[in-house]
């Protein structure tokens, strides 16, 4: 399985920078799991390829490349753009993203081949099947209904937990998967800004570490991903001091294979 990490910032020579604004994973250059960046960063093949989107959560940050990416699309698909959310993130597009205030409804406009959009609700727990990989949905506990996934094609596994703050689910259903080769994990700020972390439903380092110690399962690479931008560097140096031999910060832009 192939996973990048879209690119959503540039440094000051205007090359992609390693602060993550935005949230858009490519699985396999085929698949999105969500669309931050997803309009802005794509190459001409994930282009091609990317019909299927999986959300985690409907902030912003995960969302802001899916009204683009099907604008500028819209001439070319030859099939609907599936978005798979929870019934709850599915009617906050409706209501507030694709409601011809703020972007054009896509499920009222068709292109010469049909529709251009399509929504496909999912049950908490209820495999989802894309391709040839299987989604997992996890409740994880965010300031909004959130998801995580346990993500497998059938040989290889990996697991992400979108925005969270504390979870005991994920790690739950994690722990009675078998042969996770790697897992996603937020940490969005660092251990002084810790009150807002809490108030926002997201992690610190140290808060990260006790995340970490319930799993139970195989020891795998955990990568770090969704680090505030603001804080990058702390929180890089934080995640470094808590010395975690398999903990590191996953790149951005970087194609990650598991086998
Ligand atoms: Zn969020």
């Amino acid at each position: 399985m192939k996973l990048q990490l879209l690119p959503s910032s540039f440094d000051e020579n205007g090359l992609a920078s390693e602060q993550q604004h935005l949230s858009c994973f490519v699985i396999n250059d085929s698949v999105a799991v969500d669309a931050g960046s997803l309009a802005m960063a794509t190459n001409s093949l994930q282009k091609k390829q990317i019909r299927d989107v999986v959300l985690t959560h409907a902030h912003l940050d995960h969302i802001a490349g899916l009204p683009l990416f099907i604008d500028d699309l819209f001439d070319i698909l030859d099939e609907p753009i599936r978005v798979y959310a929870t019934r709850e993130v599915i009617e906050v597009l409706k209501r507030d993203i694709f409601n011809w205030a703020v972007y054009p409804n896509f499920l009222e406009l068709e292109n010469k081949k049909g529709a251009v959009l399509k929504y496909r609700a999912f049950e908490v727990e209820r495999e989802i099947v894309i391709k040839d990989l299987t989604f997992k949905p996890i409740e994880v506990n965010h300031l909004v209904p959130s998801i995580g996934y346990v993500i497998s094609d059938g040989k290889t596994k990996i697991a992400l937990t979108g925005d969270t703050a504390e979870t005991d689910e994920f790690w739950r259903v994690i722990n009675t998967e078998k042969n996770i080769s790697a897992i996603l994990i937020e940490c969005a700020f660092p251990d002084q800004l810790k009150e807002l972390a809490q108030s926002s439903h997201h992690l610190t380092p140290k808060i990260l570490r006790k995340e970490i110690e319930k799993y139970t399962g195989e020891q795998c690479p955990i990568y770090v991903v969704n680090i505030k931008p603001m804080y990058f560097e702390e929180v890089v140096r934080q995640i470094k001091e808590l010395n975690i031999e398999n903990l590191q910060i996953l790149q951005v832009g970087k194609v990650y294979e598991w086998i």
